[in-house]
């Protein structure tokens, strides 16, 4: 038997994206063994951006038994098989980073080396040919991974979602009550610290109503109401590296084509994402205050949407970098509370959703050994800092010469973690893929290789096979996923057959 006192009340401070993800995940994995509150204010109400996802949030789904079909029908959700990048090497240019594989490995060296091969004597096919996610997208086709055809591409088939952050967080607010979660309306005005150790024990609402618990966990957005106002945790601050620093977000009208992925455009200070849903288009235009005035970064946004805007633009105000520490006493901070990597590559919604994976795989008892809380938070630290090595790439790896922002941007000096993956590629096309980070090889090449960045040289031993076989063999990939595309139906079909929302 544990010789401390289990935790017993759990308090989620936030009604957000992350508050209700993270009630409805330990509700599901504590079967009603433990009291979960959620506090949240309809008064301050939720950032209310956060659309596009990784396919990670499948797993997050299985878990929960949410049923795909329904999921989307009920956020108004489309499909997603990557993000173009357009304008971002150098103006002109477009790739995407598409998710899932790319080409077919052979078991002695990676299938971009041969193409590498072919690249670098100017005989290879674009390499997003090779990607049957690319490929795809770019004709509009979906469908989900199928294993009846053997050894087809179509088994790799790899996807994520756009969807309605309101009714995401509606969603999983049905589901987390159903489980027994309870919700508390309220605005908190006071947070009374433990005077022996110095842990949360309560919150005080504007009513009067006092609420006590064993282990919080603060999802109230970028103010850090439990993590920073509280506990002065502190915040690593990166916007040296990430400098944008305002987004404004505006929804237009759907266009003819529901395209099955995010697009990310470049601009003179920034970029503007455009996120296609079934009741509309979210757009927003991510920025440098430094670099473009607000009025500016409004009128480049409207000019630049696909139809009649549906709102006012809204502008969110935002510091890239994170909290010193995610776990800190007893709280746990998820979501914007824990900090921010600007939303490039969609990676907000999923990093709550493996802070959730990881807090379940340390829960504490009544000790919080800190042995546990610091061996939490250096994974946290790690997961974050590769995920912002990545994203820094493609604000680095630019020709861009045409603005102060950009020309800050190509010769900011980087992370030396990301240099070593970048001295690595560019010595021999090699891809370093530490330990547990999120972004797999193939992305990092879609991204180095679209950004405009190519090695000196390939793998040697790709030498070994002779020239006519490379040809063979790497040509041949691209006609297989050429033909399994031609097999698919449209992206807009396949929601009308399979998940129309219902208004
Ligand atoms: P919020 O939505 O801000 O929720 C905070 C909650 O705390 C609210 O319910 C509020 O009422 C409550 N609260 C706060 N103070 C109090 C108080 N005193 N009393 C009671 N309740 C209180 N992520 C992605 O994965 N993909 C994207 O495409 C993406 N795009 C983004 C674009 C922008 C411009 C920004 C800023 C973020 C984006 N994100 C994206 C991140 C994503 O929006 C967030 O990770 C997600 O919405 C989670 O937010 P949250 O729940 O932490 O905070």
């Amino acid at each position: 038997m544990n010789a401390q006192p289990p935790v017993k009340n759990l308090v989620i401070v936030g009604g957000g994206t992350a508050g209700w993800m993270s009630a409805a995940a330990l509700a599901k994995v504590l079967r009603g063994r433990y009291r979960i509150r959620v506090v949240e204010s309809d008064e301050i109400g939720i950032v209310g951006v956060g659309e596009a996802t990784i396919p990670a949030i499948r797993l997050y789904n299985s878990v929960l038994g949410i049923d795909e079909d329904e999921f989307i029908r009920e956020t108004q959700g489309t499909f997603k098989l990557g993000i173009e990048f357009v304008d971002w090497g150098r103006l002109g240019n477009r790739y995407m980073h598409a998710f899932g594989k790319l080409g077919q490995d052979r078991w002695t060296v990676d299938f971009h080396q041969y193409w590498l091969k072919l690249r670098l004597a100017g005989r290879a096919a674009p390499l997003e040919n090779y990607s049957i996610n690319r490929v795809a997208a770019l004709r509009g086709k979906f469908m989900r991974a199928t294993q009846e055809v053997p050894n087809s591409p179509l088994a790799d088939i790899t996807h994520a979602f756009h969807f309605d952050a309101g009714l995401y967080a509606k969603f999983l607010r049905r589901y987390s009550e159903a489980q027994g979660v309870d919700r508390t309306e309220g605005k908190i005005v006071e947070t009374r610290l433990h005077p022996h150790n110095g842990h949360v024990a309560s919150l005080r609402l504007e009513n009067g109503e006092v609420i006590e618990g064993d282990f919080f966990i603060d999802c109230s957005g970028f103010r850090g109401l439990l993590i920073e106002q509280a506990l002065q945790t502190g915040f690593e601050d990166w916007s040296h590296w990430l400098p944008c620093d305002r987004a404004i977000a505006v929804p237009c009208v759907s266009a003819p084509v529901l395209t099955p992925y995010t697009r990310a455009t470049a601009r003179s200070a920034g970029w503007q994402w455009r996120i296609p849903l079934q009741h509309r288009i979210g757009n927003g235009h991510v920025h440098c205050s430094q670099y473009v005035s607000e009025d500016e970064a409004t009128a480049i946004l409207l000019a630049n949407l696909d139809g009649e805007r549906l709102a006012e633009p809204r502008t969110i105000r935002f510091k890239t970098g994170k909290r010193r520490k995610f776990w800190n006493k007893n709280v746990v901070a998820v979501g914007l509370s824990s900090g921010f990597l600007e939303p490039l590559e969609s990676t907000s919604i999923h990093l709550i959703q493996s802070t959730i994976a990881r807090l379940i795989g340390f829960f504490p008892d009544g000790g919080f050994d800190p042995v546990l809380v610091d061996e939490f938070n250096a994974q946290a630290d790690f997961e974050m800092e590769r995920i912002r090595d990545f994203i820094i790439l493609h604000y680095h790896a630019t020709e861009r010469d045409d603005s102060p922002f950009w020309r800050h941007c190509r010769t900011m000096q980087i992370p030396p973690t990301l240099q070593r993956k970048l001295d690595m590629w560019q010595a021999q096309g090699r891809l370093v893929r530490d330990n547990g980070e999120l972004f797999t090889e193939p992305g990092w090449l879609q991204v180095l290789e679209g950004q405009g960045l190519l090695p000196r040289a390939y793998h040697p031993l790709v030498d070994v096979m002779p020239e006519g076989e490379v040809t063979d063999f790497v040509g041949r990939i691209q006609q297989v996923v050429s033909r399994c595309v031609d097999t698919m139906p449209d992206h807009a079909e396949f929601i009308a057959r399979y998940c129309k929302a219902r208004t």
